[in-house]
C-alpha cells in the first residue's frame, strides 16, 4: 500500500479548498497528497453564501454578488446596504470543477475511495468527516432550497432577502431566504433552527410551494435545482491527535449562531498552508473563544425562547449593517460587539448566562 506525506479525508468543501490552497502556493511540488472521497462524481449539490469580508480563491465560482439585503418579520421590513462586504453565492458545481481541473495537473495528488486503500503510517491527516454523537438536545440548522425560473420578470436582483420570518414557526425558529440571481431566477430556501425532532418541519416541498405562491405571489414557475441539508449548531466530537487536524465542519469551522462555515474554512486553509512546514507543531486553529461564548449564550436563548427570535434577529440588524456583518463573520472589535449585545433583550440574555 502506498504512503503519502498528506492525506485529506473527504474531498468536499474543506478538503478541496485545502488541496487547492496548497497547490496554488506550490506546497505540493515535492510532497504527495491522497484525497479520500467516496462520491462517484462531482456535481452541484450546495450553494455556499457568505459576506466577503476578505479575499478568497473562488471569486470566479461566484454566481452573484449583492450589495443590498432585507430582513422581514410580520408587517415590518428592514432594507440594508452591504457594499463594503458584499454577499456572495458560490455554486459548488463551479467550485468542484475549478479545483479538480487544477489539482489533476499535479502528478503528486491522488484520489482514493476508501481510507483502507492507503497506508497511514508517516502521514499527516486532514480530516473533514465529522464525528457526531446523537443527542436530543442538539440544535441544527436544517433547510431545503430550490432554484426556480419564472415566466415573468418578478425578482429585484439587486437585493436579496436574508430572513423572512413571516411564516409558520411551529414552536421553533423558521424563516425563508431568497437569493434572486436575475429578474426571473432565484434560489428560495426554507430554513429551521430546531432540534430536528419534529418531522412536520421537514415537509419542505410543501413549505416552499406555499411560500412561493402565497407570499411571493408567483404561480407560474419551474424548479431547476434542489438542495437539502442540515448544519450542526454544535461542535462535532474532537480528539486531539498528533498527526491529525480536523477541517471544515469537523474542524469546528461553523459559526454556531448562523451556520456560516464556507468563509471560515477558507481562513483555516490559509492558516494550514502558511504553517504546513511545521504542521505537527502548530496551535489548533479555531473560531475565537469570544464568538464561541457569545454563540453559546445566543443558542441557549434560542432553545428556551424560540418565539422571540424573529424579533431578536430583526433588532440585531438595527445596528449598522457593517457592524453586524463583521460580528457574524468573526471580524468585529469589542465596541462593535457591544453595539450588537446592547440590541438584545437584556434580562433574557443575562439569565441565559446562568442556565
Ligand atoms: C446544502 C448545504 C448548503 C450550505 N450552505 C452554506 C452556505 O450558504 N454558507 C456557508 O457558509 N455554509 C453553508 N453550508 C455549511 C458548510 O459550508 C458546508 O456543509 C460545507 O460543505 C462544509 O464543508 P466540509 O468539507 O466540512 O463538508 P463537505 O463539503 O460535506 O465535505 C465532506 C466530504 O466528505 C465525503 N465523505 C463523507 N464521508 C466519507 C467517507 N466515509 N469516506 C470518504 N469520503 C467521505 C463527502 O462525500 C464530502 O465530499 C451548507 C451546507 C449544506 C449541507
Amino acid at each position: 500500500m502506498k504512503e503519502f506525506d498528506y492525506v485529506i479525508i473527504g474531498g468536499g468543501c474543506a478538503g478541496l479548498s485545502l488541496a487547492y490552497e496548497l497547490e496554488i502556493n506550490d506546497k505540493l511540488k515535492s510532497k504527495t497528497l491522497a484525497i479520500i472521497e467516496r462520491r462517484e462524481e462531482y456535481k452541484r449539490d450546495k450553494t455556499w453564501s457568505f459576506w466577503k469580508v476578505f479575499p478568497h480563491n473562488f471569486d470566479d465560482c461566484v454566481k452573484k454578488n449583492w450589495e443590498n439585503f432585507s430582513i422581514n418579520i410580520p408587517n415590518k421590513s428592514n432594507h440594508l446596504n452591504c457594499k463594503k462586504y458584499p454577499y456572495q453565492s458560490i455554486d459548488s458545481g463551479l467550485f468542484y470543477e475549478k479545483v479538480n481541473n487544477k489539482i489533476k495537473l499535479n502528478k503528486n495528488i491522488f484520489f482514493f475511495k476508501d481510507l483502507k486503500e492507503i497506508n497511514l503510517n508517516n502521514t499527516f491527516i486532514f480530516n473533514s468527516i465529522p464525528s457526531i454523537k446523537k443527542s436530543h438536545e442538539n440544535l441544527w440548522q436544517h433547510f431545503c432550497g430550490i432554484e426556480i425560473e419564472t415566466q415573468n420578470k418578478i425578482f429585484d436582483e439587486e437585493i436579496f432577502n436574508l430572513m423572512d420570518f413571516d411564516c409558520d414557526q411551529r414552536d421553533s425558529v423558521h424563516f425563508f431566504y431568497t437569493l434572486p440571481y436575475s429578474k426571473n431566477k432565484a434560489l428560495i430556501e426554507t430554513t429551521w433552527l430546531s432540534k430536528m425532532n419534529d418531522d412536520t418541519q421537514k415537509d419542505y416541498d410543501f413549505q416552499l410551494k406555499d411560500y412561493i405562491e402565497s407570499n411571493l405571489k408567483i404561480k407560474d414557475y419551474k424548479i431547476t435545482y434542489r438542495e437539502e441539508g442540515a448544519i450542526p449548531l454544535f461542535y462535532p466530537f474532537f480528539k486531539k491527535e498528533k498527526n491529525k487536524i480536523n477541517i471544515g465542519t469537523a474542524g469546528g469551522m461553523t459559526r454556531l449562531s448562523t451556520g456560516y462555515t464556507f468563509i471560515n474554512i477558507q481562513e483555516h486553509c490559509k492558516y494550514i498552508r502558511e504553517n504546513i512546514d511545521s504542521i505537527s507543531k502548530i496551535d489548533r486553529y479555531e473560531i475565537s473563544k469570544k464568538y464561541q461564548y457569545l454563540d453559546e449564550v445566543f443558542l441557549r436563548v434560542l432553545k428556551k425562547h424560540p418565539k422571540i427570535m424573529p424579533d431578536i434577529f430583526f433588532k440585531m440588524f438595527k445596528a449598522s449593517p457593517k457592524t453586524v456583518i463583521k460580528f457574524l463573520s468573526n471580524k468585529s472589535n469589542i465596541f462593535e460587539d457591544l453595539s450588537i449585545i446592547l440590541k438584545m433583550p437584556k434580562w433574557i440574555f443575562i439569565k441565559a448566562l446562568f442556565y
